[in-house]
């Protein structure tokens, strides 16, 4: 027997491993990610076990004896490195990028002092004076600027109002003078969760009947030493954080670790506060407002044992636990699993790999499971826990479909369909709070020609402009704007503008409609602040306004007791983009929002206005019908041999120019066709997304029932790239991904 090993993973040339023989006495001991210590020129160093294989790769003379393996030294990393190993393997990475991603960074950043510039008068005060200073005629504008954003955000940091916002230090200075702002420093910053807020001390929680049934199943198999993979499948509202919260006392209660991954930290901070109000200091939390060394700082006290839950995205994986017992991913469905750099890895599978690696239970929880977990339920490779009914007896919300193609027809032309509109105007009058669901901002805000309908494009990317409120086209991919245009470009008409509505448009018409209705709109633009979304959320929360306007951000894991309507007032936004998962996306999307309703005492009431009602997933999602949306969709990804029913690769091909990346997309899918001649290919086409940023895109398919064949032709092509001089002409980046979560 062989092993490849990975020796100092500090040097940067990580690439290589070098092969040693293990000796008959170490057999056992000598497991992919083991530390050893080897002979290496005159000295004995230590490295770590990568893989193991029977076949010598040199002369065998040449290969020397593993010296010894160590009991346990670096067992955490150990751990790691296999899982790198793994994910080098699996994604196509190269061990280098793999290492990097798992690993924290090791260089030690010195303790910046941070300094915070924080609102010094209560809020109201602080209006009356920035409104005073505003009127004077000649006031400073970069004072203006801070005095806003203060205002917006009760605090901001110092380097973010100096570097962003361009605001002297002198002005920042004077209005401490006047005492409206005080400046705090912190040195360090050692328990991130604390910054997050306060705590509210939770009375203990007692299981319901499904929730206990789930808890017992897992429990029952902790107790016989069984470590699986559950998939958690209850409906929104159904207690699921609690389940969790108790699978992790019972793995902590023996002395272990837990790790629980959440798609969007900012945008589930009450999720955070319920495990922190219940663990307490043993909680530490990762998001991607910390620094590499904040980061590091939190990993190291993971280490040397100084708390013993992690939460954030999906990089908390790779927290350095002695001894995790327990993954936990909520929403196991999100998109944000799917790192988008090499290696490419799903933190689902990922997670999988790492907890066969420690000897951990895996947890994964969703309303709307993925087809890949649920396929695996079904298959009897995950164990599947289900909880049906919301916690309390509260019903799920009563969903109604509105075809707005009817609603045209009756002439009516506004955002707002008639039943919508009926049900808004009946909880204003009962003083309830509605919540309204518009698919991604800006999409529906571009301009378009009635005469010969073309559409205003970004000159840099393929993607239509949308207008903002400060009169002017903004690019969403790009940052270019552009004044708004008078007259069609294409053929001089003046028939041009804007004719459906972007979050903005439609705030702007509600307030017209309903002028004495409180309006919070939470999409990209209004929580750019740090504190953005966390104060847009909490005012809705205290009941400071009665309709919540916003984009998907509203729609996840948010738990507002009064919201009694939903409106969702384009279903079909996410249906059209061309992806496999588009209909899983909107299935996914619609049950959410649907789960926002009816969470208190009230029931809830959802309305769905759609141009596309027959379509199965808005029609499943209306009926909260997950097993028809399921049948339906897993026959479609059968018939296409879609994920996960199949595998895919897709190859990223990114030029300059457009010619010459058409020329070389036509000579590599050759190359590839070549190579594996009875694969299923599919010739280069552009990408969903033409351009961006003056570069051109375009994608290539494969597709196999064998994900092993699919890494055999990602390697040949990758050889093709390195050793084909020809190929190099084209001007081409090439880049892989494999069963991808977003359409290209
Ligand atoms: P899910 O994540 O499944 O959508 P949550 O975990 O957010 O559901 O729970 C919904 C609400 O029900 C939360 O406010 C939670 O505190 C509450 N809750 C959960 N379990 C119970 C229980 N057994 N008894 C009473 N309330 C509960
Ligand atoms: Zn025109
Ligand atoms: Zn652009």
């Amino acid at each position: 027997m062989y092993a490849d090993i990975i020796i100092d993973i500090s040097r940067n040339e990580l690439d290589k491993t070098f092969q040693y023989r293990v000796p008959e006495t170490l057999a056992c001991a000598a497991v992919p990610g083991a530390p050893v210590v080897v002979p290496f020129g005159s000295r004995k160093i230590s490295g770590f076990i990568v893989g193991l294989s029977e076949t010598p790769k040199i002369d065998e003379s040449r290969i020397k004896d593993i010296l010894s393996v160590p009991e346990k030294s670096e067992k955490v990393e150990g751990h790691l490195i296999a899982l790198a190993a793994w994910m080098a393997e699996h994604y196509g990475s190269t061990l280098n990028q793999a290492l990097k991603t798992v690993l924290p960074i090791k260089k030690k950043e010195a303790p910046k002092q941070k300094k915070t510039i924080v609102l010094n008068v209560p809020l109201e005060k602080a209006k009356a004076e920035y409104i005073d200073f505003v009127s004077r005629k000649r006031h400073s504008v970069p004072k203006e600027r801070l005095f806003s954003a203060i205002l917006e955000n009760n605090m901001i940091p110092w380097d973010f109002a100096v570097q962003k916002l361009a605001i002297p230090s002198t002005a920042i200075r004077d209005l401490e003078k006047k005492a409206i702002v005080r400046i705090e420093t912190s040195r360090d910053y050692r328990n991130p969760v604390k910054a997050e807020g306060q705590t509210n001390a939770a009375g203990n929680i007692i299981l319901n009947e499904e929730q206990e049934k789930a808890y017992n199943a897992f429990a029952s198999d902790w107790d016989e030493g069984l470590r699986k993979t559950y998939l958690l499948y209850g409906v929104t509202g159904s207690g699921k954080t609690e389940v969790y919260i108790r699978m992790i006392e019972k793995a902590l209660s023996e002395g272990r670790q837990a790790i629980v991954l959440i798609p969007e930290i900012a945008l589930t901070y009450q999720t955070l506060m319920r495990f922190y109000s219940r663990f307490g200091d043993k909680v530490s939390v990762i998001h991607s407002r910390l620094t590499p060394g904040e980061r590091t700082d939190q990993f190291d006290r993971a280490k040397a044992g100084e708390i013993s839950i992690m939460i954030g995205p999906r990089s908390a994986l790779f927290t350095p636990f002695p001894d995790t017992g327990i993954i936990i991913i909520d929403e196991e469905q999100e998109n944000a699993y799917k790192s988008e750099q090499a290696p490419r890895y799903h933190a689902r599978e990922t997670a999988e790999k790492l907890a066969s690696l420690t000897g951990s239970a895996l947890v994964l929880g969703s309303a709307t499971p993925s087809l890949e977990a649920m396929a695996k339920a079904k298959a009897g490779e995950y164990t599947l826990l289900t909880m049906e009914h919301r916690v309390s007896e509260r019903p799920l919300a009563k969903a109604t479909v509105v075809d707005m193609r009817e609603e045209l027809k009756k002439g009516n032309r506004s955002v707002l369909s008639r039943p919508l509109e009926a049900a808004l105007n009946d909880r204003l009058a009962r003083h309830e709070q509605a919540m309204l669901f518009l698919n991604r901002r800006g999409m529906m805000g571009f301009i378009s020609c009635r005469s010969c309908g073309a559409v205003i494009k970004c000159p840099h990317c393929d993607v239509s402009l949308s207008l903002h409120r400060d009169g002017r086209l903004h690019c969403h991919y790009c940052g270019y704007s552009q004044e708004n245009v008078k007259a069609c470009p294409a053929c001089g008409s003046k028939y041009i503008g804007s004719f459906k509505a972007g979050t903005e448009k439609v705030e702007e018409f509600l307030q017209q409609k309903y002028p004495a209705a409180r309006i919070l709109r939470m999409d990209a633009d209004t929580t750019k602040g740090k504190e953005g979304h966390e104060a847009i959320l909490s005012a809705f929360a205290n009941r400071e306004a009665d309709i919540l306007l916003g984009t998907q951000m509203i729609v996840k894991g948010h738990d507002f007791a009064d919201v009694t309507l939903m409106g969702i007032l384009a279903a079909d936004m996410s249906l059209n983009a061309s992806d496999f998962r588009s209909g899983e996306r909107t299935f996914d999307l619609l049950t959410q929002a649907a789960g926002r309703a009816g969470r208190g005492t009230s029931p809830g009431e959802v309305i769905i206005q759609t141009y596309q009602p027959e379509n199965y997933a808005i029609a499943a999602a209306a009926a909260q019908d997950y097993e028809r949306f399921f049948k339906e969709e897993s026959s479609f990804r059968r018939l296409m041999k879609y994920p996960p029913y199949s595998h895919m690769l897709q190859v990223q091909l990114l030029g300059a120019d457009r010619q010459k990346l058409a020329a070389g997309a036509q000579a590599l899918y050759g190359l590839m066709a070549a190579s594996d001649a009875t694969l299923f290919l599919m010739k280069p086409t552009d990408a969903r997304i033409a351009k961006i940023n003056d570069v051109y895109r375009m994608v290539i398919y494969a597709k196999d029932d064998d994900y092993e064949r699919l890494v055999a032709l990602k390697d040949a092509v990758v050889v093709s790239l390195q050793e084909r001089r020809e190929l190099a002409r084209y001007g081409m980046t090439v880049f892989f991904d494999f069963d991808p979560m977003g359409g290209f």
